[in-house]
């Protein structure tokens, strides 16, 4: 049978690693992309280590021309791309008034065009090849909900919700998905920021069960979002947040 090949962006930790470390559990080629080198490399090596299939390509997503090499290399080295993980990101604690230009397009280039350079690769390459495949975003409850020092973030957030569906429409025909994942409140780097602000409490008790959802869970929900039982959940963002976006 024809393995899997799974390209997961920011696949040096957190969501990103544990993602990886599931698909090549279960057997599926793994490609990890990320700008950093040493970490990227190091979740290639944990799954080769554990007998699974994985090499690295250093990625910075905000580069198209990174995003074509990634794909062009992916099919050079494997012959497809089943999953498109569009997952990689950055956090943003400014005030809106405080913001400055550099801080704004860096957080644009990474979160929004990062993506959608992944899904219009992507997209382009299974269409050629004739892959039904699947293009998962990875987007967040602030998608959807306002908070205090993350303007920028939210601006990138609502437009991969939208990006999600719009890529999704236009790609049904061909047989390939486009869907969403929004996380709550998760236990990995992204957040220490927060950390440092004193607020994890706070979202912490947004959650049902008072807990920080840990990335292994997301790697879970992103797994079961790949598969072909899944078909019907099509321009689609699931909410993975336990609750967190439901209840005030
Ligand atoms: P993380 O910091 O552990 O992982 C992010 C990864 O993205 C890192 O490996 C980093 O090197 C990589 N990355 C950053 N900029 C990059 C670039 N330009 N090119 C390539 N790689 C780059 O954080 P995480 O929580 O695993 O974040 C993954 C995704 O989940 C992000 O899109 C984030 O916005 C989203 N998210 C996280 C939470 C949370 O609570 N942790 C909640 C909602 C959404």
């Amino acid at each position: 049978m024809t393995k899997r090949v799974a390209v997961i962006t920011g696949g040096a930790s957190g969501i990103g690693r544990e993602t990886c470390l599931k698909f090549a559990r279960k057997g599926d080629r793994v490609v990890v992309a990320d700008f950093n080198e040493a970490a990227g490399n190091e979740t290639a090596e944990m799954i080769r280590s554990n007998n699974g299939e994985a090499i690295f390509i250093k990625t910075d997503v905000s580069k198209y021309e990174d995003v074509t090499r990634l794909i062009e290399k992916t099919v050079e080295e494997y012959g497809r791309i089943d999953i498109m993980f569009n997952n990689a990101g950055i956090g943003s604690s400014t005030p809106v008034l405080d913001m400055n230009m550099e801080t704004y397009h860096k957080i644009i280039d990474i979160n929004q065009h990062g993506v959608a350079y992944g899904i219009i690769e992507a997209g382009k390459k299974m269409k050629e090849l004739n892959i039904k495949g699947v293009i998962i975003n990875t987007t967040s409850v602030y998608g959807i909900l306002a908070s205090p020092s993350t303007f920028a973030y939210h601006a990138t957030k609502g437009a991969v919700n939208m990006m999600t569906k719009s890529a999704a429409l236009e790609l049904a025909p061909y047989g390939i998905r486009v869907v969403g994942i929004a996380p709550g409140v998760v236990d990995t780097a992204i957040i220490q920021s927060y950390r440092d602000h004193g607020i994890i409490d706070s979202m912490k008790a947004k959650v049902m069960g008072n807990k920080l959802t840990q990335p292994e869970q997301l790697a879970n929900a992103v797994y079961l979002l790949s598969l072909e039982e899944a078909d019907a959940i099509n321009g689609s963002v699931v909410m993975a947040d336990e609750g967190y976006a439901s209840f005030k």
